[in-house]
């Protein structure tokens, strides 16, 4: 025995008791004796024992009760219960209680001694199973840990060095983390800003925009501009349990390059037209120098039709690069109403070839608008136009104008072949032209891209709404006058 074991004896005096004490003394153990219950206690707490043995009724209470109170503190303290007789329920209740064993008289030296040594060796053998049990597991955790700290260690390289803009903010939008890229972007020095609102920490307006807009909806692309020329595209993540990502890339270059392409486009079209003028004069200059045969005519019209097509192409481009050039800045006092009549009045004779129902709903009292009745009148033409354009014969265009708050809502709605939903966010772009509504109807692609431009010069939204075979709605929102 290295160390003594210290058996805890909780008995009423008695001669079993000294015998007790007597035997295990003997045997080489330490022996330490509780006189009444608070002593019990104490000496279970301190004095560690590595076994108790405990009398059936102990300082006026039941051994089986005050065992059970034990073993809820001490789970791996063996008890062995010494009562005064032998009884057939002894045994059961020591095993439902989880005790070690048991002692009842009469009582030799060596069954006291057999009994703890034999209870010994079983506790020992369960905490050496404990300890390694215990070992095998925290062991097992400390490897997890290491791991998820090189992961998270990895993962923070990887963030922190990334070519992308990142902030990560929490669920009221202060910062928890952002990597060198946004350091570089907003010329931050990267020290204390941890833990502070982000609309603080960063002053700028369109970053500020997006968190707005991200309250109100997913957001994919979001335009960071900067004075020095720099644009970013931003996305605004939530993220669940943590708050939210806020992601850039620098697409300066890409918007470089959309400039040149535009200012390439503008200046072939300019050019462009000053030729085309001539060669129409010219068609009409040769049906006056003599009379032509009918294949001749013929040839001719198709000649100027082609013309025709070539030019209004020519000067959709212009105007297009006209507004995105923010040339467009014409202002009058302009009702909508009036406007409309003009272009409906336009597309008269065309509604009665195809035997389209158009149905016009304008709300009374319509505020003003501040806008260039020119380019309201186009806006309205390639609207209604598409509507009439896509729609089949027999089909129905609905156009109505409201008003929501200082808002006047236009709405060209038609029952031709809608657009793919996948589609719906690239009608708008120069080009575009949906995938289902090529055959047999003609157009360059450009007209939503005129309508978009003019609607942003006007501060105002557009947008559309579609179910494929169902129909289109196509939806402008521009403030009043106030
Ligand atoms: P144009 O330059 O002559 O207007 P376009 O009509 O093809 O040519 P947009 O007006 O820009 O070009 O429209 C882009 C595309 O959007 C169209 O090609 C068509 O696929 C789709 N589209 C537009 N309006 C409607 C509509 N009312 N119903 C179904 N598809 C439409
Ligand atoms: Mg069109």
């Amino acid at each position: 025995m290295t160390k003594q074991d210290l058996i805890l004896l909780a008995l009423n005096p008695s001669p079993i008791l000294d015998l007790m004490e007597r035997a295990l003394y003997a045997a080489g153990f330490g022996v330490a004796i509780a006189h009444d219950r608070s002593g019990l206690d104490r000496s279970t707490q301190e004095a560690i024992p590595a076994l108790l043995i405990i009398a059936e009724k102990f300082d006026g209470q039941d051994g089986f009760s005050v065992s059970s109170e034990i073993l809820e503190r001490f789970p791996t303290l063996p008890i062995i219960l010494y009562a005064d007789t032998d009884t057939t329920g002894l045994a059961k209740s020591v095993i439902k209680m989880g005790l070690s064993g048991y002692l009842y008289p009469p009582l030799k030296m060596s069954d006291i001694v057999d009994e703890v040594q034999r209870s010994l060796t079983r506790a020992r053998k369960l905490g050496d199973w404990l300890r390694r049990e215990v070992k095998r597991t925290t062991s097992s955790l400390a490897e997890k840990a290491d791991f998820s700290e090189a992961e998270r260690l990895k993962l923070e390289a990887v963030i922190a060095n990334i070519q992308d803009g990142v902030i990560v903010m929490d669920k009221d939008k202060n910062i928890i983390l952002v990597n060198y890229a946004v350091n570089d972007i907003f010329n931050l020095d990267g020290n204390e800003i941890v833990g502070r609102a982000l609309a603080e920490v960063i002053k700028n307006a369109d970053l500020t925009a997006l968190l707005v807009r991200a309250n109100e909806g997913p957001l994919k692309y979001h335009e960071i501009n900067f004075d020095d020329g720099r644009v970013f595209n931003a996305q605004y993540t939530p993220i669940p349990q943590i708050g939210a990502a806020v992601t850039m890339q620098d697409i300066s270059y890409l918007k470089e390059l959309d400039r040149l392409k535009s200012d390439f486009i503008h200046t072939v079209s300019h050019d462009l037209r000053s030729p085309l003028t001539a060669i129409l004069g010219y068609t009409e200059l040769i049906e006056r120098t003599g009379p032509l045969n009918p294949n001749q005519q013929e040839f001719l019209r198709r000649l100027q039709g082609s013309i025709h097509h070539i030019t209004t192409l020519v000067n959709d481009l212009l105007d297009l690069g006209r507004l995105e050039a923010g040339f467009d800045t014409r202002r009058e006092i302009i009702r909508l109403e009036n406007i409309l009549k003009y272009s409906l009045d336009m597309f008269e004779s065309q509604v009665k070839k195809k035997n389209i129902k158009l149905v016009v709903n304008v709300v009374e009292n319509l505020k003003t608008l501040r806008a260039n009745p020119i380019r309201i009148r186009q806006m309205l033409d390639n609207l209604i136009g598409n509507a009439i354009k896509y729609t089949s014969a027999g089909g129905a265009v609905y156009v109505s104008v409201s008003m929501q708050g200082d808002q006047v809502i236009l709405k060209v709605e038609d029952t031709g072949p809608g657009i793919p939903s996948e589609e719906q966010g690239r009608v708008f772009e120069k080009f575009y032209r949906a995938t289902n509504a090529l055959e047999g109807v003609e157009g360059s692609g450009l007209g939503l891209a005129i309508v978009k431009s003019i609607v942003d010069s006007h501060q105002g939204r557009v947008w559309v709404e579609s179910t494929l075979g169902k129909g289109s709605s196509f939806i402008v929102l521009l403030p009043t006058q106030e």
